[in-house]
Protein backbone atom coordinates (compact mmCIF):
# COMPACT_ATOMS: atom_id res chain seq x y z
CA UNK A 1 0.00 0.00 0.00
CA UNK A 2 1.73 3.46 -0.69
CA UNK A 3 1.57 4.82 2.43
CA UNK A 4 3.19 8.27 1.23
CA UNK A 5 -0.21 9.41 -0.15
CA UNK A 6 -3.26 9.86 1.37
CA UNK A 7 -5.54 7.67 0.34
CA UNK A 8 -9.46 7.07 0.43
CA UNK A 9 -11.61 7.22 4.03
CA UNK A 10 -13.38 4.47 4.33
CA UNK A 11 -15.62 5.53 7.23
CA UNK A 12 -16.19 8.97 5.40
CA UNK A 13 -17.37 6.91 2.02
CA UNK A 14 -19.70 4.53 3.99
CA UNK A 15 -21.21 7.96 6.32
CA UNK A 16 -21.90 9.37 2.82
CA UNK A 17 -23.82 6.24 1.30
CA UNK A 18 -25.51 5.66 4.46
CA UNK A 19 -26.43 9.47 4.30
CA UNK A 20 -27.51 9.33 0.69
CA UNK A 21 -29.38 5.78 2.09
CA UNK A 22 -31.81 8.48 4.83
CA UNK A 23 -33.10 9.91 2.10
CA UNK A 24 -35.96 8.20 1.01
CA UNK A 25 -35.30 5.27 2.72
CA UNK A 26 -37.52 1.80 1.64
CA UNK A 27 -36.43 -1.14 4.15
CA UNK A 28 -32.90 -1.42 3.58
CA UNK A 29 -33.14 0.17 -0.04
CA UNK A 30 -34.21 3.11 -1.33
CA UNK A 31 -37.60 4.38 -3.56
CA UNK A 32 -35.90 7.63 -5.63
CA UNK A 33 -37.54 8.00 -8.70
CA UNK A 34 -36.21 10.46 -10.99
CA UNK A 35 -37.57 14.21 -9.82
CA UNK A 36 -39.21 12.19 -6.67
CA UNK A 37 -38.72 14.53 -3.61
CA UNK A 38 -35.73 11.98 -2.30
CA UNK A 39 -34.48 12.56 -5.20
CA UNK A 40 -34.31 16.09 -5.83
CA UNK A 41 -32.86 16.11 -2.09
CA UNK A 42 -29.91 13.43 -3.12
CA UNK A 43 -28.78 16.05 -5.75
CA UNK A 44 -28.69 18.50 -3.61
CA UNK A 45 -27.12 16.36 -1.16
CA UNK A 46 -24.66 16.10 -3.61
CA UNK A 47 -24.36 19.66 -4.45
CA UNK A 48 -23.80 21.21 -0.69
CA UNK A 49 -20.82 18.21 -0.37
CA UNK A 50 -18.89 19.15 -3.56
CA UNK A 51 -17.28 22.88 -2.02
CA UNK A 52 -15.75 19.74 0.31
CA UNK A 53 -13.77 18.54 -3.13
CA UNK A 54 -12.66 22.22 -4.36
CA UNK A 55 -15.17 21.53 -7.03
CA UNK A 56 -18.07 23.93 -8.01
CA UNK A 57 -21.15 22.81 -8.13
CA UNK A 58 -24.02 23.01 -10.45
CA UNK A 59 -27.61 21.05 -11.36
CA UNK A 60 -28.18 21.92 -15.14
CA UNK A 61 -31.19 22.21 -16.61
CA UNK A 62 -31.71 18.14 -17.24
CA UNK A 63 -31.11 17.69 -13.74
CA UNK A 64 -27.33 16.28 -14.15
CA UNK A 65 -25.06 17.27 -10.86
CA UNK A 66 -21.72 18.91 -11.95
CA UNK A 67 -18.49 19.52 -10.27
CA UNK A 68 -15.65 21.52 -11.69
CA UNK A 69 -12.48 22.46 -10.56
CA UNK A 70 -10.08 25.81 -11.13
CA UNK A 71 -7.09 24.20 -10.87
CA UNK A 72 -4.78 23.43 -13.91
CA UNK A 73 -3.36 20.24 -15.13
CA UNK A 74 -5.30 17.22 -16.37
CA UNK A 75 -9.17 16.41 -15.36
CA UNK A 76 -10.73 13.38 -14.67
CA UNK A 77 -14.46 13.06 -15.08
CA UNK A 78 -15.90 10.37 -12.55
CA UNK A 79 -19.53 9.65 -11.06
CA UNK A 80 -22.85 7.76 -11.55
CA UNK A 81 -26.46 8.78 -10.67
CA UNK A 82 -28.49 9.06 -7.44
CA UNK A 83 -32.11 8.02 -8.74
CA UNK A 84 -32.85 4.46 -8.06
CA UNK A 85 -35.29 1.80 -9.82
CA UNK A 86 -38.63 1.97 -7.81
CA UNK A 87 -38.29 0.38 -4.37
CA UNK A 88 -34.71 -0.76 -5.21
CA UNK A 89 -31.20 -0.57 -3.92
CA UNK A 90 -29.36 1.61 -2.18
CA UNK A 91 -25.62 1.41 -3.96
CA UNK A 92 -26.54 1.21 -7.40
CA UNK A 93 -26.07 4.34 -8.46
CA UNK A 94 -24.83 6.12 -5.30
CA UNK A 95 -21.93 3.85 -4.99
CA UNK A 96 -20.00 5.16 -8.11
CA UNK A 97 -20.93 9.08 -7.05
CA UNK A 98 -19.48 8.70 -3.59
CA UNK A 99 -16.26 6.68 -5.20
CA UNK A 100 -15.98 9.73 -7.23
CA UNK A 101 -16.45 12.73 -4.67
CA UNK A 102 -14.35 10.56 -2.23
CA UNK A 103 -11.31 10.69 -5.06
CA UNK A 104 -12.25 14.29 -5.47
CA UNK A 105 -11.88 15.34 -2.08
CA UNK A 106 -8.30 12.92 -1.95
CA UNK A 107 -6.82 13.90 -4.99
CA UNK A 108 -7.94 17.65 -5.75
CA UNK A 109 -6.48 18.50 -2.55
CA UNK A 110 -3.16 16.97 -2.66
CA UNK A 111 -0.24 19.07 -3.57
CA UNK A 112 1.70 15.68 -4.86
CA UNK A 113 -1.46 14.79 -6.96
CA UNK A 114 -1.05 15.59 -10.71
CA UNK A 115 -4.78 17.64 -11.71
CA UNK A 116 -7.75 17.07 -10.30
CA UNK A 117 -11.43 14.74 -10.22
CA UNK A 118 -14.50 16.56 -11.79
CA UNK A 119 -17.73 14.19 -10.51
CA UNK A 120 -20.79 14.04 -12.13
CA UNK A 121 -24.46 12.62 -10.99
CA UNK A 122 -26.23 11.77 -14.31
CA UNK A 123 -29.88 11.89 -14.12
CA UNK A 124 -32.35 9.29 -15.33
CA UNK A 125 -29.35 6.30 -15.19
CA UNK A 126 -32.62 4.09 -14.44
CA UNK A 127 -34.94 5.32 -17.32
CA UNK A 128 -37.61 6.64 -15.40
CA UNK A 129 -38.45 8.95 -18.63
CA UNK A 130 -35.88 7.58 -21.01
CA UNK A 131 -32.83 6.37 -21.46
CA UNK A 132 -29.76 7.63 -20.69
CA UNK A 133 -31.11 11.32 -20.75
CA UNK A 134 -28.50 12.92 -18.66
CA UNK A 135 -25.48 11.00 -20.14
CA UNK A 136 -26.81 11.88 -23.34
CA UNK A 137 -27.47 15.42 -22.82
CA UNK A 138 -23.93 16.05 -21.79
CA UNK A 139 -22.33 14.43 -24.42
CA UNK A 140 -24.57 16.42 -27.16
CA UNK A 141 -26.93 13.31 -27.61
CA UNK A 142 -30.13 14.71 -26.29
CA UNK A 143 -32.57 16.97 -28.36
CA UNK A 144 -35.08 19.88 -27.09
CA UNK A 145 -37.67 17.27 -29.27
CA UNK A 146 -36.57 14.48 -27.25
CA UNK A 147 -37.48 16.21 -23.85
CA UNK A 148 -40.40 17.20 -25.46
CA UNK A 149 -41.39 13.75 -26.02
CA UNK A 150 -40.02 11.93 -22.48
CA UNK A 151 -42.77 10.75 -20.43
CA UNK A 152 -42.48 9.00 -17.04
CA UNK A 153 -43.08 5.46 -17.75
CA UNK A 154 -45.54 4.59 -14.79
CA UNK A 155 -47.22 8.37 -14.18
CA UNK A 156 -47.42 9.02 -17.97
CA UNK A 157 -46.23 12.69 -16.33
CA UNK A 158 -43.93 14.61 -18.90
CA UNK A 159 -40.43 15.43 -18.58
CA UNK A 160 -41.25 19.14 -19.10
CA UNK A 161 -44.04 19.02 -16.32
CA UNK A 162 -41.34 17.37 -14.10
CA UNK A 163 -38.77 19.72 -14.83
CA UNK A 164 -40.91 22.52 -13.56
CA UNK A 165 -41.83 21.14 -10.97
CA UNK A 166 -38.75 20.57 -9.88
CA UNK A 167 -37.69 24.15 -10.81
CA UNK A 168 -35.06 23.05 -13.49
CA UNK A 169 -37.44 24.30 -16.00
CA UNK A 170 -35.46 26.69 -18.86
CA UNK A 171 -31.93 25.82 -16.53
CA UNK A 172 -29.33 26.03 -19.32
CA UNK A 173 -28.34 22.14 -20.29
CA UNK A 174 -24.88 21.79 -19.66
CA UNK A 175 -22.60 19.81 -22.51
CA UNK A 176 -18.96 18.30 -22.70
CA UNK A 177 -15.86 21.23 -23.54
CA UNK A 178 -14.26 18.67 -25.69
CA UNK A 179 -10.83 18.13 -24.60
CA UNK A 180 -11.64 19.17 -21.16
CA UNK A 181 -11.45 15.39 -19.85
CA UNK A 182 -8.77 12.75 -20.17
CA UNK A 183 -11.87 10.21 -19.92
CA UNK A 184 -14.59 9.49 -17.68
CA UNK A 185 -14.25 6.78 -14.83
CA UNK A 186 -17.53 5.05 -13.06
CA UNK A 187 -17.40 2.74 -10.53
CA UNK A 188 -20.95 0.40 -9.80
CA UNK A 189 -21.95 -2.79 -8.36
CA UNK A 190 -21.62 -5.73 -10.04
CA UNK A 191 -25.53 -6.65 -9.90
CA UNK A 192 -24.53 -10.40 -11.00
CA UNK A 193 -22.86 -13.05 -8.63
CA UNK A 194 -19.51 -13.48 -10.64
CA UNK A 195 -17.24 -11.71 -8.40
CA UNK A 196 -18.72 -12.94 -4.91
CA UNK A 197 -18.88 -16.54 -5.51
CA UNK A 198 -15.24 -16.14 -6.96
CA UNK A 199 -13.80 -14.13 -3.51
CA UNK A 200 -12.89 -10.99 -5.79
CA UNK A 201 -13.07 -8.00 -5.00
CA UNK A 202 -12.76 -5.87 -8.07
CA UNK A 203 -14.07 -6.44 -11.40
CA UNK A 204 -12.07 -4.63 -14.19
CA UNK A 205 -15.09 -4.04 -17.02
CA UNK A 206 -13.71 -4.78 -20.66
CA UNK A 207 -16.95 -3.85 -22.60
CA UNK A 208 -20.46 -3.02 -21.83
CA UNK A 209 -22.52 -5.42 -23.89
CA UNK A 210 -24.54 -4.05 -26.99
CA UNK A 211 -28.63 -4.99 -27.03
CA UNK A 212 -30.45 -6.30 -30.03
CA UNK A 213 -33.86 -6.38 -30.02
CA UNK A 214 -36.81 -8.04 -31.77
CA UNK A 215 -40.12 -8.45 -32.52
CA UNK A 216 -41.28 -12.29 -33.46
CA UNK A 217 -44.68 -12.62 -35.10
CA UNK A 218 -46.02 -15.66 -35.76
CA UNK A 219 -49.41 -15.90 -37.92
CA UNK A 220 -52.05 -19.13 -38.07
CA UNK A 221 -55.76 -19.48 -37.84
CA UNK A 222 -57.96 -17.93 -35.19
CA UNK A 223 -60.85 -20.31 -34.26
CA UNK A 224 -62.86 -22.15 -32.42
CA UNK A 225 -60.97 -23.63 -29.25
CA UNK A 226 -64.68 -26.09 -28.89
CA UNK A 227 -65.30 -27.57 -32.16
CA UNK A 228 -61.64 -26.68 -34.04
CA UNK A 229 -60.37 -30.37 -34.23
CA UNK A 230 -56.61 -30.40 -33.01
CA UNK A 231 -55.01 -31.85 -36.39
CA UNK A 232 -56.45 -28.73 -38.68
CA UNK A 233 -55.47 -26.24 -36.04
CA UNK A 234 -53.05 -23.20 -36.95
CA UNK A 235 -52.79 -22.25 -33.41
CA UNK A 236 -50.15 -19.15 -33.36
CA UNK A 237 -49.85 -19.21 -29.32
CA UNK A 238 -47.96 -23.01 -29.25
CA UNK A 239 -45.98 -22.15 -33.04
CA UNK A 240 -44.18 -19.01 -30.76
CA UNK A 241 -43.95 -21.66 -27.50
CA UNK A 242 -42.24 -24.29 -29.74
CA UNK A 243 -40.14 -21.20 -31.14
CA UNK A 244 -38.98 -19.87 -27.55
CA UNK A 245 -37.47 -23.74 -26.68
CA UNK A 246 -35.55 -24.44 -30.20
CA UNK A 247 -33.96 -21.07 -29.70
CA UNK A 248 -32.67 -22.41 -26.10
CA UNK A 249 -31.73 -25.58 -27.67
CA UNK A 250 -30.50 -24.38 -30.99
CA UNK A 251 -28.38 -20.46 -29.76
CA UNK A 252 -25.73 -22.48 -27.43
CA UNK A 253 -24.05 -23.63 -30.24
CA UNK A 254 -23.20 -20.57 -31.95
CA UNK A 255 -23.31 -18.05 -28.85
CA UNK A 256 -20.90 -16.83 -27.31
CA UNK A 257 -19.27 -17.76 -23.52
CA UNK A 258 -21.15 -14.63 -22.00
CA UNK A 259 -23.86 -14.66 -24.55
CA UNK A 260 -27.32 -14.04 -23.02
CA UNK A 261 -31.19 -14.00 -24.98
CA UNK A 262 -34.58 -13.47 -23.35
CA UNK A 263 -38.06 -13.73 -24.40
CA UNK A 264 -39.53 -10.86 -22.22
CA UNK A 265 -42.95 -10.40 -23.25
CA UNK A 266 -45.14 -12.51 -25.28
CA UNK A 267 -48.69 -11.31 -25.92
CA UNK A 268 -51.48 -13.58 -27.43
CA UNK A 269 -54.30 -12.62 -30.16
CA UNK A 270 -56.93 -12.04 -29.25
CA UNK A 271 -56.04 -14.00 -25.69
CA UNK A 272 -59.14 -15.07 -24.68
CA UNK A 273 -59.32 -18.96 -23.70
CA UNK A 274 -62.13 -19.87 -25.43
CA UNK A 275 -60.37 -18.91 -29.16
CA UNK A 276 -57.26 -20.22 -30.35
CA UNK A 277 -54.78 -17.55 -31.47
CA UNK A 278 -54.49 -16.05 -34.59
CA UNK A 279 -51.63 -14.38 -34.05
CA UNK A 280 -48.77 -14.30 -31.35
CA UNK A 281 -45.94 -11.71 -30.70
CA UNK A 282 -42.58 -12.21 -29.04
CA UNK A 283 -40.01 -9.56 -27.74
CA UNK A 284 -37.07 -10.97 -28.06
CA UNK A 285 -33.43 -9.86 -26.87
CA UNK A 286 -30.01 -10.72 -26.82
CA UNK A 287 -26.78 -9.06 -25.53
CA UNK A 288 -23.09 -9.81 -25.89
CA UNK A 289 -20.24 -7.58 -26.89
CA UNK A 290 -19.56 -9.32 -29.85
CA UNK A 291 -21.26 -8.07 -32.90
CA UNK A 292 -19.88 -10.82 -34.70
CA UNK A 293 -21.57 -13.01 -32.28
CA UNK A 294 -24.99 -11.17 -33.05
CA UNK A 295 -25.04 -11.62 -36.67
CA UNK A 296 -24.24 -15.08 -36.26
CA UNK A 297 -27.45 -15.80 -33.96
CA UNK A 298 -29.46 -13.24 -36.12
CA UNK A 299 -29.03 -15.61 -39.21
CA UNK A 300 -30.08 -18.32 -36.72
CA UNK A 301 -33.23 -16.79 -35.73
CA UNK A 302 -34.22 -15.79 -39.16
CA UNK A 303 -33.49 -18.96 -40.66
CA UNK A 304 -35.42 -20.84 -37.80
CA UNK A 305 -38.54 -18.54 -38.89
CA UNK A 306 -38.16 -19.56 -42.16
CA UNK A 307 -38.22 -23.46 -41.09
CA UNK A 308 -41.31 -22.70 -39.24
CA UNK A 309 -43.02 -20.66 -42.01
CA UNK A 310 -42.14 -23.32 -44.47
CA UNK A 311 -43.81 -26.27 -42.42
CA UNK A 312 -46.78 -24.39 -43.24
CA UNK A 313 -48.99 -24.23 -40.44
CA UNK A 314 -48.18 -20.61 -39.16
CA UNK A 315 -45.83 -18.14 -40.56
CA UNK A 316 -43.02 -16.03 -38.75
CA UNK A 317 -41.43 -12.89 -39.28
CA UNK A 318 -38.73 -11.42 -37.36
CA UNK A 319 -38.17 -7.40 -37.40
CA UNK A 320 -35.31 -5.90 -35.46
CA UNK A 321 -36.21 -2.97 -33.20
CA UNK A 322 -32.81 -1.84 -31.47
CA UNK A 323 -29.46 -2.64 -32.77
CA UNK A 324 -27.18 -1.63 -29.71
CA UNK A 325 -23.24 -1.30 -30.26
CA UNK A 326 -21.08 -2.77 -27.45
CA UNK A 327 -18.82 0.48 -25.54
CA UNK A 328 -15.57 -0.80 -25.22
CA UNK A 329 -13.65 0.49 -22.16
CA UNK A 330 -10.28 2.09 -22.72
CA UNK A 331 -7.07 -0.01 -22.38
CA UNK A 332 -5.76 2.74 -20.18
CA UNK A 333 -7.87 2.74 -17.74
CA UNK A 334 -8.34 -0.83 -17.47
CA UNK A 335 -4.75 -0.81 -16.72
CA UNK A 336 -4.92 1.69 -14.29
CA UNK A 337 -7.76 -0.57 -12.37
CA UNK A 338 -5.85 -3.55 -12.42
CA UNK A 339 -2.36 -1.53 -11.10
CA UNK A 340 -4.60 0.12 -8.16
CA UNK A 341 -6.09 -3.65 -7.59
CA UNK A 342 -2.68 -4.57 -7.10
CA UNK A 343 -2.29 -1.95 -4.33
CA UNK A 344 -5.40 -2.81 -2.56
CA UNK A 345 -6.75 -6.01 -3.42
CA UNK A 346 -4.24 -8.40 -5.04
CA UNK A 347 -4.61 -11.09 -6.92
CA UNK A 348 -8.66 -10.61 -6.08
CA UNK A 349 -9.59 -8.86 -9.80
CA UNK A 350 -10.98 -9.86 -12.73
CA UNK A 351 -11.31 -8.55 -16.13
CA UNK A 352 -15.25 -8.93 -17.18
CA UNK A 353 -17.65 -6.87 -19.66
CA UNK A 354 -20.70 -5.39 -17.97
CA UNK A 355 -24.10 -7.61 -18.83
CA UNK A 356 -26.04 -4.09 -17.94
CA UNK A 357 -25.90 -0.77 -19.97
CA UNK A 358 -24.58 1.96 -17.86
CA UNK A 359 -23.29 6.01 -18.70
CA UNK A 360 -20.17 4.87 -19.48
CA UNK A 361 -21.17 3.68 -22.16
CA UNK A 362 -22.40 7.17 -23.40
CA UNK A 363 -19.60 9.06 -22.23
CA UNK A 364 -17.52 6.24 -24.15
CA UNK A 365 -19.05 7.63 -27.36
CA UNK A 366 -17.05 11.25 -27.01
CA UNK A 367 -13.54 10.37 -24.38
CA UNK A 368 -11.71 7.38 -23.18
CA UNK A 369 -13.94 5.33 -20.03
CA UNK A 370 -13.25 2.73 -17.65
CA UNK A 371 -15.82 1.41 -15.08
CA UNK A 372 -14.93 -1.05 -11.77
CA UNK A 373 -17.37 -3.28 -10.28
CA UNK A 374 -17.53 -4.13 -6.87
CA UNK A 375 -19.41 -7.58 -5.41
CA UNK A 376 -23.38 -7.90 -4.72
CA UNK A 377 -24.11 -9.76 -2.41
CA UNK A 378 -25.91 -12.67 -4.08
CA UNK A 379 -25.87 -11.06 -7.39
CA UNK A 380 -28.80 -9.53 -5.93
CA UNK A 381 -29.80 -5.99 -7.44
CA UNK A 382 -33.04 -2.94 -8.52
CA UNK A 383 -34.12 -4.94 -5.49
CA UNK A 384 -34.59 -3.13 -1.66
CA UNK A 385 -32.41 -5.95 -0.34
CA UNK A 386 -29.15 -5.04 -2.77
CA UNK A 387 -26.32 -5.17 -0.83
CA UNK A 388 -22.18 -5.36 -0.51
CA UNK A 389 -20.43 -5.89 2.73
CA UNK A 390 -18.65 -3.03 3.96
CA UNK A 391 -14.93 -4.00 3.55
CA UNK A 392 -15.80 -4.60 -0.23
CA UNK A 393 -16.98 -1.35 -0.26
CA UNK A 394 -14.15 0.18 1.71
CA UNK A 395 -11.64 -1.61 -0.96
CA UNK A 396 -13.48 -0.35 -4.26
CA UNK A 397 -12.76 3.21 -2.89
CA UNK A 398 -9.15 2.58 -2.01
CA UNK A 399 -8.86 0.98 -5.82
CA UNK A 400 -11.08 3.55 -7.04
CA UNK A 401 -9.17 6.89 -5.53
CA UNK A 402 -5.87 5.06 -6.21
CA UNK A 403 -6.80 4.54 -10.53
CA UNK A 404 -7.93 8.11 -10.90
CA UNK A 405 -4.64 9.03 -8.86
CA UNK A 406 -2.40 6.72 -11.63
CA UNK A 407 -4.40 8.36 -14.59
CA UNK A 408 -3.77 11.43 -13.94
CA UNK A 409 -0.41 11.03 -13.34
CA UNK A 410 -0.48 10.01 -17.16
ZN1 LIG B 1 -26.91 1.97 -11.92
Amino acid sequence: MPDNRSHADGARVLADLNALRSIGAYKTGVHKPTFSEPHMRSLEWLAQRLPEAGLTADIDGIGNVLGTVAKSGPKLLAGSHLESQNFAGWLDGPLGVVYALEAARVINSDPNANGAVEVAAWCDEEGHFGSFLGSRSYVGGLTEEDIDAARDRNSGRTMREALSDVGLAGRARVTAERGRHIGYLEAHIEQGERLESGGIAIGVVTSIVGIWQYRISFSGEQNHAGTTRMDVRRDAGVALARFCVDIDDRFPELGGPRTVWTTGRITLDPGAPSIIPGRAEMLFQIRDDDPGVIDRLEVLLRSMAAEVSARGRCGVTVERLRTGAPAMMDATFQHAIEAASLAFAEGRSVRMPSGAGHDAQVLATIMPAGMLFVPSIGGISHHWSENTGDADIVTGAQVFVEACRRLLAG
